[in-house]
């Protein structure tokens, strides 16, 4: 089934432009291409976009910028499209609320799994939202937000403490989306505890064994140099 997304780009380098406008266009996506951040607001009044492609350096205001003044206003999907492949920019982008980035040179085919993989998200993220009992399902595990409760495929109850709880909570409400140590820290600390950086990792290892996951993480897998991201198809 051809997905008629509606994907926006804001990109002033032509050639970057058309290229991803072609690479998407072939998919069936539906594109529009602007050049800069005023036009990129103009598009986003005048129509319903559910994704947005977005250059770092442009014209007038930068792909920083506009990532935090979207995400101020808006849960729609971003993607920052990178020249500079230094950690550093990646996680300044995802701080402000990017989902994901690509670095240039990318391929197409590389694009293409990040755009399919984010549109499912958030699609996935607006149902969620709509359901009042919020139950998360990963590859037969049930975490029930209601009753704090994390239930194994065997279903048996697997105890989680305060902190184990809230950053699985975190992962399963954003799959896919990459979260940087301090987002983490800052999701679980609370006035009664407060963590330091190398309780995340802790946690993270904690929480894999209680998910049985092998020596290579399957779900809660690593993003050197990052920070973590957690993976499932859905169910
Ligand atoms: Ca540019």
């Amino acid at each position: 089934m051809r997905d008629s997304a509606h994907l926006l780009i804001v990109e002033d380098e032509p050639v970057t432009r058309e290229f991803l406008a072609a690479c998407l266009e072939k998919e069936g996506y539906v594109v529009t291409r602007v050049e800069c951040g005023a036009e990129m607001w103009r598009c986003l009044d005048a129509a319903a976009v559910d994704l947005v492609l977005m250059d770092i350096n442009l014209p007038d205001e930068d792909g920083f910028s506009l990532t935090r003044s979207l995400r101020q206003r808006s849960d729609i999907g971003i993607i920052l499209v990178s020249a500079r492949n230094e950690d550093l920019d990646r996680i300044v982008g995802l701080e402000l609320g990017a989902d994901d980035y690509v670095v240039k040179p990318f391929n197409d085919r590389e694009l293409l799994l990040r755009v399919k993989n984010l549109l499912r998200r958030t699609r996935r993220q607006r149902q969620e939202e709509e359901v009042a009992n919020s139950r998360y399902r990963f590859h037969g595990w049930t975490l029930d937000t209601e009753r704090r409760r994390l239930t194994s495929p065997a279903g048996d109850v697997v105890p989680l403490t305060n902190g184990e709880y809230q950053l699985l909570s975190v992962f399963v409400r954003r799959p896919g989306r990459v979260f940087t140590r301090d987002q983490l820290l800052e999701a679980v600390s609370s006035r009664d505890w407060m963590p330091n950086d190398r309780t995340i990792d802790v946690l993270v290892n904690r929480l894999r064994r209680k998910i049985n996951e092998s020596s290579v993480p399957r779900m809660l897998v690593t993003v050197h140099g990052v920070g973590y991201q957690f993976l499932w198809e859905s169910e």
